[in-house]
């Protein structure tokens, strides 16, 4: 068959792996480089080259079990890392780094403020409360976090200076938007992350010398004759035969199969008019919004403490609460020994100084509420009819995984399992 996959981020790269095995397989990227969140950007220092990810940076060893078989099979390899977590919060003059013990009272006045100790009592209490309902499927799993936190009574210091910022940090949402979230969505994450334990973890990686570095291996793997990049496709459409390609230029090109691994609302603008009614609905209620992300070196929005930075930096000083302002200690995360600290800031970017600035980029993040859970359901009422097929990291969590499971899902559907 000869089948055409939009989209060369995880979930459009593995299907092209698992597919050309036994199918003739056309890659379409409308970037000029093949990857999408997958973006490690190249930057020179003191006449050494750092390769910095702005996009996707972690995994782990408990719930990506596709991502790192792929990576095995293209024999790249892991450089395990730390995970942490720090709040600054001005306002109340607090700042803290979840890690270890020290690093929690990395602030000494922490000790002696009985909102801290509540705070930590809270998550405790969280935790425990979490995997209870989890794992008895409780009815309140249906509430949404708001209602949730205020039905449980958890105090504000534990919803403003940890749980919030820490969902918005994760699935890069709003502040705002976080007590809409469905609760089930949420703890079931939690969960399955280790992040209601203290102690039984997953390990974290990153890909050693650059997220990239796996694309390459692909590249070296399947070549290029069959990866288009650049290539602005305007619209497709379909007939009983199959599906046509229309690109930019006026030409257009004809595949048995069309399989969109490009983001839910991308998909449908490209579908246009010949989007069915259930197409249209079921991609329709996932929405994705931007985040403006950064690459620099200035770390004025890190914890003052250095003993306080982390790999995930929460930082609630913004003005404009509704956007999470994360700064990634690149560093940390990627085990650089570097004369700079790269940082990667998502949102709320003004405060950054400019001649600290190293790139600026747009990435868009699938937004979670009722609606998109509902729409997930509802998966295989659009996939697999009109000779269509559609995977994204959306159809899940919203992390790499997703996208290569989304991958996974399509190929089962091909008889090609992996
Ligand atoms: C800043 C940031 C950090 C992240 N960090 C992590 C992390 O550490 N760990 C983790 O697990 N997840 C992380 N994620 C999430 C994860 O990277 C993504 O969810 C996942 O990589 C998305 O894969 P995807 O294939 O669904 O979409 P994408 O990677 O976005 O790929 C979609 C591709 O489709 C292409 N496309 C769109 N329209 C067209 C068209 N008309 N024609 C041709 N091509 C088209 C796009 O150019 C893009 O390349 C992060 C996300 C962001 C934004």
């Amino acid at each position: 068959m000869r089948i055409a996959v939009i989209g060369g981020g995880i979930s459009g790269m593995l299907s092209w792996y698992l597919l050309q095995q036994e199918h003739e397989v056309t890659l379409f990227e409308a970037n000029d480089y093949l990857g999408g969140h997958t973006a490690t950007i190249d930057v020179e220092v003191a006449g050494v080259t750092y390769a910095i990810d702005t996009g996707f940076i972690v995994f782990n060893n408990w719930t990506y079990p596709v991502f790192n078989k792929f990576i095995a099979d293209l024999a790249v390899e892991k450089l395990d890392t730390e995970m942490s977590f720090s709040v600054k919060n001005s306002q109340q003059d607090l700042e803290y780094n979840g890690n270890t013990f020290a690093s929690l009272f990395a602030q000494k006045r922490n000790i002696l403020r009985p909102s801290f100790w509540r705070m930590l009592a809270d998550i405790v209490r969280f935790n425990k409360l979490g995997k209870q309902l989890v794992a008895a499927e409780h009815p309140d799993l249906d509430l949404k976090l708001g209602e949730f936190l205020r039905k449980y009574k958890f105090g504000n210091g534990m919803r403003d200076n940890y749980l919030l910022p820490m969902g918005a940090a994760i699935w890069s949402a709003g502040l705002t938007e976080m007590p809409s979230f469905p609760v089930r969505f949420f703890l079931r994450f939690f969960n399955n992350h280790g992040l209601l334990n203290i102690a039984d973890r997953p390990q974290w990686a990153v890909i050693k010398g650059g997220s990239k570095r796996y694309v390459d291996a692909l590249l070296n793997k399947l070549g290029t004759a069959n990866l288009r990049l650049s290539q602005n496709i305007l619209s497709v459409s379909r007939d009983e035969q199959g599906v046509t390609l229309h690109f930019a230029n006026g030409e257009s090109e004809q595949f048995d199969k069309v399989i969109f691994a490009c983001h839910s609302d991308q998909a449908l603008a490209l579908l246009g008019h010949n989007a069915t009614a259930d197409e249209q609905s079921v991609l329709g209620a996932i929405a994705y919004q931007q985040n403006e992300v950064v690459l620099h070196t200035d770390t004025g929005l890190l914890p003052k403490r250095r003993a306080a930075w982390a790999s995930w930096n929460y930082n609630l000083d913004a003005t404009e609460r509704s956007r999470a302002t994360l700064t990634y200690n690149m560093n940390i995360l990627q085990r650089l020994d570097a004369p700079v600290t790269f940082c990667v800031t998502l949102n709320n970017t003004a405060a950054i100084t400019k001649e600290k600035i190293l790139g600026t980029y747009q990435y868009a993040h699938p937004v979670y509420n009722m609606m998109t859970m509902a729409a997930q359901q509802k998966r295989s009422v659009i996939n697999g009819h009109n000779h269509t097929y559609f995977c994204g990291a959306y159809w899940y969590n919203g992390f790499h995984e997703d996208g290569a499971r989304s991958a996974v899902d399509i190929a089962a559907m091909f008889g090609i399992n992996y």
